[in-house]
């Protein structure tokens, strides 16, 4: 097939870990490439960010990222995109020059937007199948956030317009197919495929960077107020009275390209906690690291530590499994189907410092357990989450959108193919 992925602030091509990159350039880079690999021919679109950008970069075979100019080219918050993506269409439309892919698959609500106008424009008559994945919802971030949500006002309606007009949804976890049904989204066009994690990266046999204390608990993520860091960082003091003390929290993550960690209002927030607390010398802040560098540093941990507010999915905990470490997790969204209570790691309910606590405790208390939910994760990261076996699901989303346009075609009612919708 020809796909056309459209990801309007998440280059494949960006550091991970900055303030807007993460899971989703991690997610469409690794999507991408699987399904170069299984032949098909793929092409990223992307805002370009920075004047000395390439206007298109052959990054393997059958894989191409080209740079869209919408808008200034210089890093803009995602936030603020939100003008751009006309110009975002105009120019996929360009680049298409009338030989049109077989589906365009857009990566978060705005590539939507842009995604139903190129296809719309582009194919008049026929227009090209759109495939929505939203990687995170606006009404979660709202319900969550309240007023601290940046988003545009216009996202609220808009984001399920995407959904409803999109001709299909795939969802990354079941908890979101929820939230789509309360958006108006029909359950007869949303499949599943989740996140998977870079196996060949993370294959459990790094070496583990040496730690300075008897036991390193680990956060990785970036560095925003929802990934509930301060959680972590106020859980320290009740792991101390259980008799846990020679603990090292490390914080791995980034703050934006514009800012040092010294400089971001997050890490000054989270260091005036740790001082509050007097933990300070038990918190060490890394800062934004190469992804190279991950695999050797999530086995230096004896728990990774997952506990934001809400996750529409979340990439480390796939990313701790895979390198057979137990995981602590909020059970919320994604975290709630990746991390198996008691098997690969301990749900814990959502902001409660002390259920973390309790559930690093048992851990650090219990090498052998800490050992047996490591190779339980293994297991279950590499049974499941390969990024072949999430390219294989995206493929099947892609046929079942490709066969209903055929026997809409054909004048047939639109019946999603078996076990492909939900
Ligand atoms: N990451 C990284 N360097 C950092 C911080 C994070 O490479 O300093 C990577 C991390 O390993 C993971 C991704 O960024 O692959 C974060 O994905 P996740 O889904 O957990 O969170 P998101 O950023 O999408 O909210």
């Amino acid at each position: 097939m020809k796909i056309s992925m459209v990801s309007e602030h998440a280059s494949p091509l960006a550091a991970l870990g900055g303030v807007d990159a993460g899971g989703q350039n991690v997610h469409v880079a690794a999507l991408s490439s699987s399904l170069a690999k299984r032949g098909h021919q793929v092409t990223v679109y992307t805002r370009r960010d920075d004047p000395e950008l390439p206007a298109k970069v052959q990054v393997a075979p059958g894989l191409t990222v080209v740079h869209v100019d919408a808008g200034p080219a210089r890093h803009i918050p995602k936030d603020e995109l939100l003008p751009f993506m006309g110009a975002l269409a105009d120019g996929i439309c360009e680049d298409w020059a009338g030989d049109l892919p077989d589906v365009v698959h857009a990566h978060f609500w705005m590539s939507g937007l842009a995604a139903i106008q190129a296809s719309r424009r582009a194919g008049a008559a026929d227009p090209v199948p759109v495939v929505q994945t939203f990687h995170a919802l606006g009404s979660v971030k709202r319900r969550h956030q309240g007023s601290a949500d940046t988003s545009p006002a216009a996202r609220a309606w808009l984001e399920p317009w995407v959904g409803r007009t999109a001709d299909w949804v795939i969802a990354t976890c079941p908890d979101e197919v929820f939230e789509l049904k309360a958006l108006g989204i029909s359950k007869s066009k949303v499949s599943i495929a989740p996140c998977g994690v870079d196996l060949a990266l993370f294959d459990g046999t790094a070496e583990p960077e040496p730690k300075p204390r008897t036991h390193r608990i680990l956060s990785v993520g970036r560095l925003v107020p929802r990934k509930g860091v301060d959680l972590i960082i106020q859980a320290l003091p009740h792991l101390e009275q259980a008799g846990f003390d020679d603990v090292e929290l490390l914080v791995v993550g980034g703050s934006g390209d514009a800012l040092t960690l010294e400089e971001d209002p997050e890490a000054q927030r989270l260091r005036a906690l740790t001082k509050e607390l007097g933990v300070e010398d038990k918190v060490t802040m890394r800062g934004q690291v190469p992804r190279d560098a991950m695999p050797g540093i999530l086995r230096s941990a004896d728990a990774v530590i997952c506990t934001p507010w809400y996750e529409p999915f979340g990439i480390v905990p796939l990313e701790a499994m895979a390198s057979g470490v137990p995981v602590v997790a909020a059970a919320v969204g994604g975290l709630r189907e990746t991390v198996v209570d008691h098997k690969t790691g301990l749900q814990v309910p959502p902001r409660d410092p002390e259920a973390i606590a309790d559930a690093v405790g048992q851990l650090l208390g219990d090498p052998a357990l800490r050992a047996d939910m490591g190779r339980a994760g293994l297991r279950r990261a590499r049974s499941r989450y390969s990024w072949d076996r999430i390219a294989a699901d995206t493929e099947k989303a892609y046929r079942s959108v490709l066969a209903a346009g055929l026997s809409r075609q054909a004048g047939e009612a639109l019946e999603p193919l078996e076990g492909t919708a939900l």
